[in-house]
């Protein structure tokens, strides 16, 4: 998976490309889609919700910069798939999910592997996590018409927000990261996510 998909199409950061080697895949997919959890695509993991295709979990990792000292929230846990290969790159990862029963079964899946820098927060992730913020990182997984304030209030400084921005079919994957009062955005083409669902995304 990590030659063929991942270092293939351009990923090179080290860290990546090694937690995506650590981290078993196939512990994050319900049955009977595990059989696939090495493909190159997006899986069910029941609620109706997708766990990304693993190209794409490699891509936002990257290009959130992630170190070892960082703080990073995700928006929209899932499977927890996602958090586990953060918790192998940064200090403490918190991932909030809006489904009672997902925001579960991620907690199972990160503790049967040991992901212990990783806490799962169950609620609305549009409005953040101020509790815990700032955030040095904020990744969000799900599909938003635009980045809600909320999050980017919790940036620090030169801190880095990935999102996929756009319709509830069709998005862009945006970069912004925080400068001051200032916001430099880059674009890096074509996603497709579930949609972010709360007070500053879509309504249900
Ligand atoms: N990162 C996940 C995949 C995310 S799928 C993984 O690694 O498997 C998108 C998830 O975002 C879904 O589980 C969905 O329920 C959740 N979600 C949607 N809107 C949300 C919100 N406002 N707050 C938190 N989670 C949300």
């Amino acid at each position: 998976m990590v030659k063929l998909q991942i270092e293939a199409r351009g990923i090179r950061d080290p860290g990546v490309l090694s937690a995506m080697r650590e981290v078993p895949r196939h512990l994050f997919i319900p049955p009977p889609w595990d059989r696939d959890a090495y493909a190159d695509a997006p899986l069910p993991i029941g609620s109706g919700q997708t766990i990304s295709q693993p190209y794409i979990v490699a891509l936002m990792t990257e290009l959130l910069h992630p170190t070892s000292t960082d703080i990073v929230l995700e928006i929209g846990a899932g499977s927890g798939y996602q958090a586990a290969i953060l918790s192998k790159l940064v200090k403490k990862v918190i991932t909030i999910e809006r489904i009672e029963t997902v925001a579960e079964r991620a907690r199972t899946n990160l503790a049967a592997v040991h992901a212990k820098n990783v806490e799962i927060v169950f609620g609305d992730g549009t409005l953040g996590h101020p509790p815990s913020a700032p955030f040095n990182g904020i990744l969000v997984t799900a599909a938003t018409p635009e980045i809600p304030e909320p999050l980017k209030a919790q940036l620090t400084e030169g801190g880095r927000l990935v999102a996929p921005v756009g319709s509830r079919s069709i998005q862009d994957l945006i970069v912004i990261e925080r400068h001051g009062d200032q916001f430099r955005e880059e674009q890096f083409g074509g996603v497709r996510f579930v949609p972010l669902v709360g007070k500053y995304g879509w309504e249900e």
